[in-house]
């Protein structure tokens, strides 16, 4: 152990990094946060939140996200807008490596969210940026009075899907199955708007237009029958994979790369702790991620005074 070792590296500011955060400084634990390429995580991509305890009338997602930064920073917490490269977690103290710097740290809590899955396709590949998108909110003003497609049938779908009506003439849904899982109010919600429809079970095999999206061929997936549907727009919402890349090898992770927890927030190495959706495959809530950042951060205090 060095004098130059931090007590405490948390990686990642979504909820859960940034509870973290501000349950640390409180308790004197002068954390870092490295923030990572998409600070605030994914809920500065969404718009209106709705279950956050606390906001009866909604909160934007970047607003709370601002909000818990500035939690934060008004205790002790120090902020890097870097992204970690690699971690070594088998010496102590351990070493995060972020930016251009090696720094050492007693403990450290992962949270480092998950990010939007994508559907694989060449097509897709593409036209990224030229008509592809995952984020409704970052994107969707382009497509003001055009033909839009979403395609998945998760609770991120229906969000995109409603807030795109506003802004698009007509927005299709697709999904593999004939039942969505999404939450009944915003199915309810969804079936409410004129401008929302769905093509299901439908599989997309294909991303249509050269240069600029022109539609997607679907595949019935129960007929096999071949369809085309014009658009202009397509955003995938199809769930999220962990970003767990910096900590492969070091960490102990499940078959689709989340890392596995014990007793809680622990890991397989003592004084590594994880908090949020890198974790968390069940509820995958800002809430949920928040009381996991708390966790972590009373189990961080506890194991750096037993050290
Ligand atoms: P999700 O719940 O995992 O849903 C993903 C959807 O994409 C599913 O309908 C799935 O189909 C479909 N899908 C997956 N892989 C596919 C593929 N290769 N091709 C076509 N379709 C595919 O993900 P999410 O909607 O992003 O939600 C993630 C979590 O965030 C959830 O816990 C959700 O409740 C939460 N969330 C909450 C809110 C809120 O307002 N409270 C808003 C957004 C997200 P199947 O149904 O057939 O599996």
């Amino acid at each position: 152990m060095t004098d130059q070792a931090h007590k405490l590296i948390i990686i990642g500011s979504g909820p859960a990094g940034l509870t973290a955060a501000i349950y640390a400084a409180r308790a004197g634990l002068s954390p870092l946060v490295i923030a990572g390429y998409e600070p605030g995580g994914q809920l500065t991509l969404t718009t209106e939140v709705e279950d956050f305890p606390g906001f009866p009338d909604g909160i934007q997602g970047p607003e709370l996200m601002e909000r818990m930064r500035r939690q934060a920073e008004r205790f002790d917490t120090v902020f890097m807008n870097d992204a970690v490269r690699t971690v070594d977690f088998k010496n102590r103290p351990f070493t995060v490596w972020a930016g251009e710097q090696a720094l050492k740290t007693r403990s450290v809590i992962v949270a480092t969210g998950a990010s939007a899955r994508w559907l694989g396709l060449p097509s897709e590949k593409r036209l990224i940026g030229h008509g592809v998108s995952s984020c409704a909110v970052c994107d969707g003003y382009f497509f003001r009075n055009k033909e839009v497609v979403v395609v998945g049938g998760g609770d991120t779908a229906f969000r995109e899907a409603l807030y795109l009506a506003k802004l698009a003439s007509r927005v299709t849904i697709i999904h593999r199955r004939e039942s969505f899982r999404a939450q009944q109010i915003l199915q309810e919600r969804a079936r409410k708007d004129p401008k929302i429809s769905w093509c299901v079970p439908m599989w997309v095999v294909e991303i249509l237009g050269e240069n600029i999206v022109a539609g997607v061929r679907l595949k019935n997936m129960k007929t096999g029958e071949i369809k085309n549907v014009d658009c202009q727009g397509v955003f995938v919402a199809i769930g999220h994979k962990p970003n767990t890349e910096p900590f492969q090898g070091q960490l102990e992770l499940d078959d689709g790369g989340y890392i596995v927890s014990r007793d809680g927030v622990g890991t397989s190495v003592a004084g590594v702790f994880v908090a949020g959706d890198v974790e968390d495959q069940k509820y995958r809530q800002a809430v949920t991620a928040a009381g996991a950042g708390c966790a972590a951060a009373m189990e961080a205090e506890e194991y750096l005074e037993s050290l």
